[in-house]
C-alpha cells in the first residue's frame, strides 16, 4: 500500500480512510491513495478558516506576494514531475498536463503581482471638508468546489486569488483527480501560508461538498462543474447570503464559412473537439458548416480524425489520451448511440480503442447530417464527439451557434473582416474566438460564460477581484 496522502486542516496533515487514485490509461497502475475526509473534518475546516480569517485579512502585502510567488517558482521548477502526475491520473496527454502545470505556475505568478496592485479610489465628497475612500477588503471564508477535468489549473486560479486578496479557503478538489491538487496545497502549505488559511477536504462531493454548501459559515463559495451540481450550489447559497459564482458547462459552436481557410478550419476544429478527449468545458462539439465548403471540409476533418493516435496518455505518440472513467466512458458511447438513433451518419470512429494496457480509450467520434434540435447537438457530452450541421449562409450560422442554453465559448473561421466582426458583436458567449479554437484561453484576461454556462463576476486577471473581494465606502471629515 502507498504513502496516505493526508488533508490539510489548521496547518496539521490529517488522515482519513484511503482512496485509491486510478490511472485512466492503465487501470492496474495505482497513482497514490488519498485520504477521505468525514462531516466533522470537513466542518472543522471552515472553522480553522474561519479563525485565520481576521489575520490573514490584514496580513501584509510582502507575506501574500512571497508565498505566492514561491508557489510559482516551484511549480515552474517541478513542472515535468507535476505534468506527469497529472496525465498519469487524469489521462490528457504529457505536453497537455505539462502545459496545464506551466498554466497553474503562470497563475500563481500573475497574482503574486496582484497583492502589490490592490488599490482603491479617493473621491471628493458632495459635502465640503469630507472626502470618500472606496477600498476592497477579502470576503472571508472562501469554499472553493473543483472539477476533474482541470485538476492543477482551475484549483490554481481559484487558490490564488483567494489568497491574494486576504480570504482565507477551504478546498475540495474532486474526488477524481485529488493528486495535483494535493501537490499545490503542499507547496502552498511549505511556502509558509500560516495555519488555517488553506485547508484541503477531499473526498466525495455528497458528503464534503454537501457539508460545505450546508455550513453558514463559509462567506462565499466558487465552483466549476456540471450544472445539476451548480443549480445546488446556488440553492444552499442563497438561503445564507453568501456570495457564489458558477462555472459549469457548454456546448459550444464552431463556425466555418465557405472563405475559411481549410487547412484552418480543420486545425482549429479537431484542436478544439478532440484535444484533452474533448474534456474541456470549452470544448467545440457543435460544428456549424455553410454548404459551399461543407464537403471539402468534412472529408479533410474526417481524414484528419480518423488518423489521431488515441493511447497512454504518457506515452511520446500520443495525442488524445484516454476517457476519465468508467462512467464518462460510458455516457460518451451512450451518446453517440443517441446519434445513430436520431438518424445523425458517424463518419469516424466512436470506437473503443485497443492498446496494451486496460484502460479507457475512445476513437474520437464525429457526426454529419446533424441538425440543431438532436440531442447530440443540445446536450453536453463532455467526451470526443463532435457534430457537424450543415446551413445555408452566415445568417443562418449565427441563428443556429446561438440556439442553445449555453454560452461559454464561440468560435468562427473566416476571412471576412465583416462577418468576423459581426460574430464577435452578436455571438451570445461569455468568449468568441475567431481562427483560434474555442478551447485554449489565456491566464491575465477574464474567463467566464453566460446564458446556462456561468453565473456570478468573470474570474482570472485583475477581474478576478470582483468575485474575491467586497468593497467598502468610507467617508471622513476632515474637521
Ligand atoms: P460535478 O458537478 O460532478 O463535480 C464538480 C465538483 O462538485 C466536484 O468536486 C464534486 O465532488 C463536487 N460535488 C458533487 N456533488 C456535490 C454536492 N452535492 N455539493 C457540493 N459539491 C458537490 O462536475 P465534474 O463531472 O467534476 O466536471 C465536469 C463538468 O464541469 C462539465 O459539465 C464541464 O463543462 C464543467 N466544467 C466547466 C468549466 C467552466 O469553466 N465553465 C471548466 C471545467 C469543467
Amino acid at each position: 500500500m502507498s504513502e496516505l496522502h493526508k488533508n490539510l486542516i489548521n496547518g496539521e496533515w490529517v488522515g482519513g480512510e484511503g482512496k485509491e487514485n486510478i490511472n485512466p490509461s492503465n487501470i492496474k497502475d495505482v497513482v497514490g491513495v488519498y485520504a477521505q475526509a468525514d462531516e466533522q473534518q470537513t466542518r472543522d475546516a471552515i472553522a480553522a478558516a474561519k479563525a485565520a480569517f481576521p489575520a490573514w485579512s490584514r496580513s501584509g502585502l510582502m507575506e501574500r506576494w512571497s508565498v505566492l510567488s514561491k508557489t510559482a517558482h516551484e511549480i515552474f521548477a517541478r513542472k515535468q514531475e507535476l505534468g506527469e502526475l497529472l496525465s498519469r491520473e487524469e489521462g490528457k496527454t504529457l505536453p497537455e498536463g505539462i502545459g496545464e502545470v506551466t498554466r497553474a505556475g503562470q497563475i500563481f505568478e500573475f497574482f503574486a503581482g496582484e497583492a502589490l496592485r490592490l488599490a482603491g479610489e479617493i473621491i471628493p465628497s458632495v459635502r465640503p471638508g469630507v472626502q470618500v475612500e472606496i477600498t476592497r477588503e477579502g470576503v472571508g471564508v472562501v469554499g472553493i468546489i473543483t472539477p476533474w477535468n482541470f485538476p492543477i489549473a482551475i484549483p490554481a486560479w481559484k487558490i490564488a486569488p483567494a489568497i491574494c486578496f486576504g480570504n482565507t479557503v477551504v478546498f475540495k478538489p474532486a474526488d477524481l483527480v485529488p493528486g495535483s491538487s494535493w501537490a499545490i496545497v503542499d507547496i502552498l502549505h511549505r511556502a509558509g501560508l500560516p495555519k488555517g488559511v488553506l485547508n484541503l477536504v477531499m473526498g466525495r462531493g455528497s458528503k464534503v461538498g454537501q457539508t460545505m454548501l450546508e455550513s453558514k459559515d463559509l462567506n462565499a463559495i466558487t465552483f466549476t462543474g456540471s450544472v445539476g451540481t451548480g443549480k445546488k450550489v446556488a440553492e444552499a447559497s442563497i438561503q445564507f447570503n453568501r456570495k457564489f459564482q458558477l462555472e459549469m458547462g457548454g456546448k459550444n459552436p464552431t463556425i466555418v464559412l465557405d472563405d475559411a481557410d481549410l487547412k484552418v478550419a480543420v486545425e482549429s476544429v479537431a484542436q478544439s473537439a478532440f484535444f484533452s478527449t474533448g474534456q474541456r468545458c470549452t470544448a467545440s462539439s457543435r460544428v456549424i458548416v455553410t454548404e459551399g465548403i461543407h464537403d471539402a471540409f468534412v472529408d479533410a476533418l474526417c481524414e484528419r480524425t480518423k488518423n489521431l493516435r488515441v493511447g497512454d496518455a504518457l506515452a511520446k505518440e500520443t495525442e488524445i489520451g484516454p476517457v476519465v472513467d468508467p462512467s464518462q466512458l460510458k455516457q460518451d458511447m451512450d451518446y453517440i448511440e443517441i446519434g445513430r438513433n436520431e438518424g445523425a451518419e458517424l463518419r469516424v470512429g466512436g470506437n473503443r480503442v485497443n492498446a496494451p494496457t486496460e484502460g479507457y480509450f475512445l476513437q474520437p467520434a464525429l457526426f454529419t447530417g446533424v441538425n440543431n434540435q438532436m440531442r447530440i447537438a443540445r446536450e453536453e457530452i463532455f467526451g470526443p464527439v463532435a457534430a457537424v450541421i450543415k446551413v445555408k449562409d452566415y445568417e443562418e450560422a449565427l441563428a443556429t451557434a446561438n440556439d442553445t442554453e449555453f454560452g461559454l465559448s464561440a468560435g468562427i473561421v473566416t476571412t471576412s473582416l465583416k462577418y468576423a466582426t459581426h460574430f464577435k458583436r452578436n455571438s451570445e458567449a461569455g468568449m468568441v474566438m475567431v481562427n483560434v479554437p474555442t478551447a485554449g484561453v489565456d491566464f491575465h484576461v477574464p474567463f467566464g460564460g453566460r446564458k446556462g454556462s456561468s453565473y456570478g463576476p468573470r474570474e482570472q486577471g485583475k477581474y478576478a477581484s470582483e468575485f474575491f473581494t467586497v468593497v467598502k465606502t468610507a467617508y471622513t471629515a476632515a474637521g
